[in-house]
C-alpha cells in the first residue's frame, strides 16, 4: 500500500515567483510548485493537495486561516496517513502552535514546512524541505504506527515540535530552532528520529478538533523606559481578555509601585496575565528574584519555558473554548500539547 499524504498549500516563499514588473516575490499556484519538483514522483506515494485560494504570504496569516487548515486536516483525517502543510516561514511557528492545540488527540503526522528561497530557484531549499517533509509524514515506527504523531516543523536539518519552535533567522536555511526542547529528528544522510522526544498519546479515540479561537490576546513587552502612561494605555485596550507579559530573564519586571499596581488592577478586572520570558533560552522561575515573586503573588501566571508563539495561541485557544479567567489560568499552568516543561 502506498502511503497516502495530503498536502495543504497555504503560500509562502516556497511557492512564490518573481513578478517581472516589480521584481518582488508573489505567491503562485500549486501546479507551479509541483512542476518544479519532479522528484516527488520518485517517492511513489499517493499525494493529493488542497490549496489556499489565493495562496498567501504568511504575514497575512490569521486565526481564520488556522481554522481552515484544521478543517482540512480533520475532514480528511481518516483518508490519509499524514499531512504536509506548506507555509511561509514568518508566522509558521504561530500556525504550528495553534494547530497543536486545535488538533486535540492528534495521532498522525502534521508536518509544516516552507523555504527561504522559492522552489523555482537553482539553489532553493524548498525541494529538499518538501521531499523530506513528505518522507517524514509517511514514516512509520517498528510497530507500523505513525512515527510522528504531532504537529512538527521540518526545516533543513531538523524536525522540531511545532509549539516549541521559533523562527530564528531571516537568512539562513536552518531558519527554525527549539530553544528549550530537543529536536524530534535530525536530517542527514538518513532521518534520525529521537524517540524519547516524540509525542505519544495515551488517550483512546480519534481526533477531537476544536475550531474556536478567541484572538482577544495582547502582547506587552517590557523595556527600560516603558512609562506608566504607555503601560496604562496598553492594559486598558478594550476587549482584551488575556495579556502575554514579556518579562526580563527569569520572569522579572520593574518593582516600582505604579507598575505592580497597574498589573494588579488588570488582574482584578479578570484579565489573565501570563509571564513569558524575553530570553530565547530558559524560562520563568517566578520565585528566583523579588520582582518575579511579587508578580506571582498578585496573580500573574508563570509561562515556564513556553515560546511566545505557543503562549499567544494557547490563550486564544483556551478563551475560544469559552472558559472563564480562572479556568484559563488553570490550563495555562499545565502543558496541553507538550508546549512547556514545568519547573
Ligand atoms: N514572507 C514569507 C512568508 O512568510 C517568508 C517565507 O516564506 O519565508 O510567507
Amino acid at each position: 500500500m502506498k502511503p497516502r499524504i495530503l498536502i495543504i498549500y497555504t503560500g509562502g516563499t516556497i511557492g512564490m515567483i518573481e513578478d517581472p514588473a516589480t521584481r518582488t516575490l508573489r505567491p503562485f499556484d500549486f501546479s507551479h510548485l509541483m512542476d518544479n519538483v519532479p522528484k516527488v514522483k520518485m517517492l511513489n506515494y499517493h499525494i493529493d493537495n488542497i490549496q489556499f485560494d489565493p495562496p498567501i504570504d504568511s504575514s497575512d496569516m490569521s486565526p481564520k486561516h488556522w481554522q481552515d487548515i484544521a478543517h482540512s486536516i480533520a475532514e480528511n483525517y481518516d483518508d490519509y496517513d499524514g499531512f504536509v502543510v506548506l507555509h511561509g516561514t514568518d508566522t509558521m511557528a504561530y500556525t504550528a502552535s495553534a494547530l497543536s492545540f486545535m488538533l486535540d488527540n492528534l495521532q498522525k503526522p502534521v508536518i509544516i514546512t516552507g523555504s527561504q528561497l522559492p522552489i523555482g530557484e537553482v539553489r532553493t531549499d524548498g525541494e529538499e524541505n518538501l521531499i523530506t517533509a513528505l518522507q517524514i509524514a509517511a514514516a512509520v515506527d517498528s510497530d507500523g504506527s505513525p512515527m510522528v504523531q504531532e504537529v512538527a516543523i521540518l526545516f533543513e536539518d531538523y524536525l522540531w515540535r511545532g509549539n516549541r519552535a521559533t523562527k530564528r533567522s531571516a537568512d539562513n536555511f536552518n531558519a527554525f530552532k527549539s530553544n528549550n526542547y530537543h529536536e524530534l529528528a535530525k536530517v542527514g544522510l538518513g532521518i534520525n528520529f529521537y524517540h524519547e522526544s516524540l509525542m505519544r498519546h495515551q488517550c483512546a479515540g480519534g481526533l477531537n478538533p476544536q475550531y474556536n479561537l478567541d484572538p482577544s490576546v495582547l502582547i506587552v513587552d517590557l523595556y527600560p523606559g516603558l512609562s506608566c502612561e504607555m503601560l496604562s494605555h496598553l492594559l486598558s485596550t478594550p476587549g482584551v481578555k488575556g495579556i502575554v507579559l514579556r518579562t526580563y530573564g527569569a520572569g522579572n519586571s520593574p518593582t516600582t509601585e505604579w507598575f505592580i499596581d497597574q498589573i494588579r488592577r488588570t488582574i482584578e478586572r479578570d484579565i489573565v496575565v501570563l509571564n513569558v520570558t524575553q530570553c530565547v533560552n530558559g524560562g520563568v522561575h517566578a520565585n528566583r528574584y523579588v520582582s518575579g515573586d511579587i508578580l506571582s503573588a498578585i496573580g500573574v501566571i508563570s509561562g515556564f519555558d513556553i515560546t511566545l508563539e505557543a503562549a499567544v495561541t494557547k490563550m486564544m485557544f483556551l478563551f475560544g473554548l469559552g472558559l472563564d479567567a480562572n479556568q484559563v489560568k488553570y490550563y495555562l499552568e499545565r502543558p496541553l500539547a507538550g508546549e512547556m516543561t514545568i519547573s
